[in-house]
């Protein structure tokens, strides 16, 4: 871990890497490929600006609370500061870190004009009430007032937050400003300037990915089996469009636990059942229930980790059946886990490739906004889709030129473009 943050890395194991230093690590052996000139790497290494924030939240029942709020921004070299708001128990800016590092590279390889950053809160969102939440959300932005804006730094939704927090953020920004300035979120509510598409933005990039993997082996969706752990914001809607093209998804899970049927899932059936069922999947009849640990491991052609990080270990890592894993979630793969995955020939397709659908519509829900002219559904997918397609190809070419993993070659095309960048512009004074 970087001194300067002087966050202490959790460590379950004396072998664990945390998902910063792992990171970094991805980062070193990206430099080593392209020899890039060690004064570049050791400025990437660490954030730019690490900004930690006291949040007074009166709660309901009176009594007065106070939260910290961070915003992590590691590198503004391509363009302003981007990505998501977390609020989770386990938010640390370690976690942070890592995840604005993610960004930066995830931008990079997309080659969209963004740096990368990541912020939140370390809270169970459903432990506070609707008012609880507003409040803390507004006094956050208020916080971070003169650390974001269209041009500065943009938020978005992540795990625990959405539209409805993305609105609070707009309406919050834009009030002490005494100006609508929708372009200082992406991710927000049709209503306040959202993209159309943007809420299936990531799961449809996922699909994309996966699609493309696939026609590469000359095969298509149909019929491929597929178990996806997490059925959040990514992972249901990943499902929904692998279902749609005809795959099967034999097993998904949420916080409660998972739920598989050999036969494939009846997507639109257990959709409707989370939406009438406070978004849980728990008590589903159309399968039987699994743990989150069997889940990872069941014999499956595509495995698709789309809820947290350090979910695929040294112990399950070696018993993961899947020919293709797909990183959905940021860092859900430990760095051993990494290796053993690379040594069994499992294909991992990298959270910075997989994921970056949503980031890609944020782009566009920016760019729209800021030429204030909005476009159809189809328009948007559209641009994604050729992003994500030229993005995947990129990267699959380098991989197969080179002999390297997925992953190192996404990470040589990310790096190899913010190091250029970087050193095009110079060290500054
Ligand atoms: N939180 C998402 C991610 O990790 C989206 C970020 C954004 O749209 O800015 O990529």
């Amino acid at each position: 871990m970087v001194s300067s943050l002087q966050v202490p890395a959790a460590a379950p194991t004396p072998a664990y890497i945390c998902p910063f230093d792992r990171t970094c690590s991805y980062l070193q052996q990206a430099a080593d490929e392209l020899q890039i000139d060690p004064n570049v790497i050791v400025i990437l290494e660490q954030p730019r600006k690490v900004v930690t924030v006291s949040i007074p939240v009166k709660l309901d029942n009176g009594q007065v609370k106070v939260l910290a709020g961070h915003r992590v921004q590691h590198c503004d070299v391509l363009g302003p500061y981007k990505g998501g708001t977390r609020y989770h128990p386990a938010v640390s800016l370690q976690e942070l870190s890592a995840l604005a590092m993610l960004m930066t590279w995830k931008c990079a390889l997309l080659g969209i004009p963004y740096g990368g950053a990541k912020g939140g809160i370390a809270i169970n969102p459903s432990h506070y009430s609707l008012g609880e939440l507003e409040r803390i959300t507004r006094r956050y932005v208020s916080e971070l007032i003169k650390d974001i804006g269209p041009e500065l730094d943009i938020p978005a939704p992540d795990i625990g937050t959405s539209s409805r927090e993305m609105a609070w953020m707009m309406d919050t920004y834009s009030m002490n400003m005494g100006r609508a300035i929708p372009g200082v979120v992406t991710g927000k509510p049709l209503s306040i300037g959202g993209s159309k598409g943007r809420d299936l933005a990531t799961g449809r990039g996922v699909m994309i990915a996966v699609r493309e993997a696939l026609l590469e082996q000359n095969r298509s969706l149909k019929g491929v089996k597929i178990v996806i752990q997490g059925f959040g914001k990514v992972g249901a809607a990943a499902a929904q469009l692998f279902h749609e093209a005809g795959a099967k998804i034999l097993a998904v899970s949420d916080v409660s636990g998972g739920i598989f049927n050999e036969q494939g899932l009846d997507i639109p059936a257990l959709q409707l059942y989370a939406a009438q069922n406070n978004y849980s999947i728990a008590g589903f009849s159309g399968g039987e229930m699994i743990s989150n640990a069997e889940l990872l491991t069941l014999p499956c052609e595509v495995l698709i980790p789309a809820a947290l990080e350090d979910q695929i270990t040294e112990e399950n890592a070696g018993q993961i059946q899947a020919k293709i894993v797909v990183e959905a979630a940021n860092a859900p793969i430990t760095l051993i886990a990494d290796q053993i995955l690379e040594t069994k020939g499992v294909m991992v397709l990298p959270d910075i490739l997989a994921n970056a659908g949503g980031v890609v519509v944020s782009y566009l829900e920016w760019v729209q906004g800021q030429s204030y002219v909005f476009w159809d559904e189809k328009r948007v997918n559209r641009e994604m889709e050729k992003l994500m397609v030229h993005a995947y190809h990129r990267v699959s070419e380098r991989s197969q030129k080179q002999g390297v993993s997925m992953r190192l070659a996404a990470y040589t095309l990310g790096v190899g473009r913010v190091a250029q960048a970087l050193s095009d512009r110079g060290l500054y004074p």
